[in-house]
């Protein structure tokens, strides 16, 4: 075991890392603490969401800093509000010991005032998000020519959330002499465009795709139509007792209307998004913490890099766009030796994704049904007897009040008293849950999955340009007798070209015998194609008047 000492920090660094409870370094410490206390050239450094980046930036850089320093020696750039007041917070425990030095957070949609305030008494490293600092900047109150070190903490997605310009700025006024320094979840393009733009054969050192906790995520997944996502959700949520976790949607707008609908239903639940203010914000937050809110409905911007260790479950409302974001979200779980479990609720049409992710994070996910009325009913009293089973009777302190009731509830036998006082309990879960029907789409998954596995993808020489659509495609195939009965899958109708998968065994033929034919007075040009059709259109051989249905369930909730 390699200790924080050996990895070159000073005493008074590591005795206030005890204080944190930080025993041992994680992989990303142990690389990178030695490299920027040693050299001064730029460094690269991915690992996963929860494996400690902040420290393995935040203890050298301390570290470096002398007595009394009164200069601004480091700046440290990350995306978000959160993010920046986590990290001024983290660097400000790990200097604990060293009090001499000053940290300040300076971010959008709080006080500038202030941070001009904090800037002007002195401050030795600037935590900030990429807006407010270059403001700062403009306003002369920041100024970097004293830099040494500059960090940029989860630099992809502050490109992605374009703060390319600002950074451009930024970057412009401190001095070529800076050690820059990239942390970031993920190695993507824009982290290497960023590493070609701003920094100099800069060493990379990455440390593996997964982190501890990783290993102790379990992933789920439901399926059910795209109006019943709602329903489903609660109906997960009602048989998961004690579960606190985050919510992911899609975008701001989403994640608003679901945090407001779970508040109707009376889930403790708020929304944490953009366009919420900081204060606000901060507060949701710290409610969170002390779990008096069990789940936080966020967009994965709001949510990046909030660290919260012992959270059972993540729940996906919707897959993200990108699958890499699926990791960051289900690393949120699982954390602090603690197991948890990432839940998704999908369409049947998103099923086939769940491949991908399981080749993704090298696990498989397993599939469940959306729990029934009964099924839940029944999970909330059985849990609500046990913890009546070990409650302790002696503890009970008013007995008065007790003894008077149970002698006025003799006359009722014990059976029939504990059928009325369930009922009596239980009375508005039942009554919601009376009569309700299966939300699992089932049947589809295989249908799903079967289309991955069986069907191939052709590519035909006609597109919307051609006034090409589905019912052409449908009656094309029909009209041939030797086609008959081919199914279809997946179709994309494109300007030029429109793509469709057919059944494997039958795609030769498909290709041989519209090959050459006429449609439209063109010549039809069909051939295999690597190219995915993303539209799930229906297996069978014929038109279907659901394909003229404009497609609504994405902004529903
Ligand atoms: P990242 O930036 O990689 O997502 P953080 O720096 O936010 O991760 O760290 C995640 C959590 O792990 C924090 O609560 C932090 O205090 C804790 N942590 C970091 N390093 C150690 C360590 N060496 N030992 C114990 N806990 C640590
Ligand atoms: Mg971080």
């Amino acid at each position: 075991m390699t200790t924080f000492k050996e990895l070159g920090l000073n005493p008074e660094i590591i005795n206030g890392l005890d204080d944190l409870g930080f025993i041992e370094p994680s992989p990303i410490q142990e690389k990178a603490i030695p490299f920027i206390l040693k050299s001064k050239k730029d460094l690269i450094a991915s690992a996963q969401t929860g494996t400690g980046k902040t420290a393995a930036f935040g203890l050298p850089i301390l570290n470096q800093i002398k007595a009394n320093e009164k200069d601004l020696l480091a700046i440290i750039l990350c995306p978000t509000r959160e993010l920046c007041i986590q990290i001024s917070r983290d660097i400000t425990k790990f200097a604990a010991r060293s009090k001499w030095i000053k940290v300040t957070a300076v971010y959008g949609g709080a006080r500038i005032d202030l941070q001009i305030r904090s800037l002007k008494n002195g401050t030795n490293i600037v935590v900030g998000t990429p807006g407010r600092v270059h403001d700062l900047i403009r306003r002369k109150v920041l100024k970097l020519q004293s830099i040494k070190w500059l960090v940029l903490d989860e630099a992809d997605e502050m490109l992605d959330m374009g703060f390319k310009d600002d950074l451009d700025a930024i970057l412009g006024q401190t001095p070529k002499t800076r050690q820059t320094l990239l942390f970031s979840a993920t190695i993507s393009k824009s982290v290497h465009s960023i590493a070609r733009q701003y920094m100099n054969e800069a060493k990379e050192i990455s440390v593996g795709d997964k982190n501890v906790g990783a290993e102790k995520v379990t992933h789920e997944y439901y399926v059910v139509n795209a109006r019943d996502r709602f329903e489903a959700l609660k109906r997960i949520l009602d048989y998961l007792p004690g579960v606190y976790g985050i919510l992911f949607c899609r975008t701001r707008i989403e994640t608003g209307k679901v945090a407001d609908m779970l508040k109707l239903a009376s889930y403790e639940t708020e929304a944490l998004h953009g366009d919420i203010s900081q204060n606000i914000r901060t507060k949701i937050m710290d409610r969170f913490k002390q779990k008096q809110i069990r789940l936080l409905v966020a967009t994965d911007v709001a949510a990046r890099g909030i660290d919260v260790s012992d959270l059972t479950h993540v729940i996906n409302y919707n897959l993200p766009d990108h699958d890499e974001a699926y990791t960051h979200r289900s690393g949120r779980t699982g954390r602090a030796q603690k197991s948890g479990v990432s839940i998704s609720i999908l369409t049947p049409r998103e099923v086939n994704k769940i491949k991908k992710l399981e080749e993704i994070i090298g696990k498989k996910f397993t599939y469940k049904k959306v729990p029934q009325g009964n099924d839940i009913c029944r999970k909330q009293i059985d849990n609500f007897l046990k913890d009546l089973e070990e409650t302790d009777i002696k503890e009970i302190n008013n007995k008065q009040y007790l003894e008077e009731f149970v002698e006025k509830l003799k006359k009722i036998n014990k059976e029939d008293l504990i059928k009325l006082f369930i009922t009596q309990k239980f009375k508005s879960l039942m009554d919601d849950y009376k009569n309700t029907r299966d939300l699992n789409a089932e049947l589809k998954i295989t249908r799903a999955r079967r289309e991955n596995d069986d069907n191939i993808n052709l590519k035909i020489n006609f597109g919307k340009k051609h006034g090409f659509n589905v019912k052409n495609l449908f009656a094309l195939i029909n009209s041939n007798k030797n086609l008959k009965g081919v199914e279809i899958g997946r179709i994309n109708i494109m300007p030029e070209y429109s793509i469709f998968s057919v059944e494997k065994r039958r795609a030769d033929a498909v290709v041989n015998y519209l090959n050459g034919t006429n449609l439209k007075g063109k010549k039809i040009i069909i051939n295999k194609s690597n190219m995915a059709a993303s539209y799930q259109g229906k297996r069978r051989n014929r038109p279907n008047r659901n394909f003229k249905r404009k497609r609504t369930d994405r902004n529903k909730y």
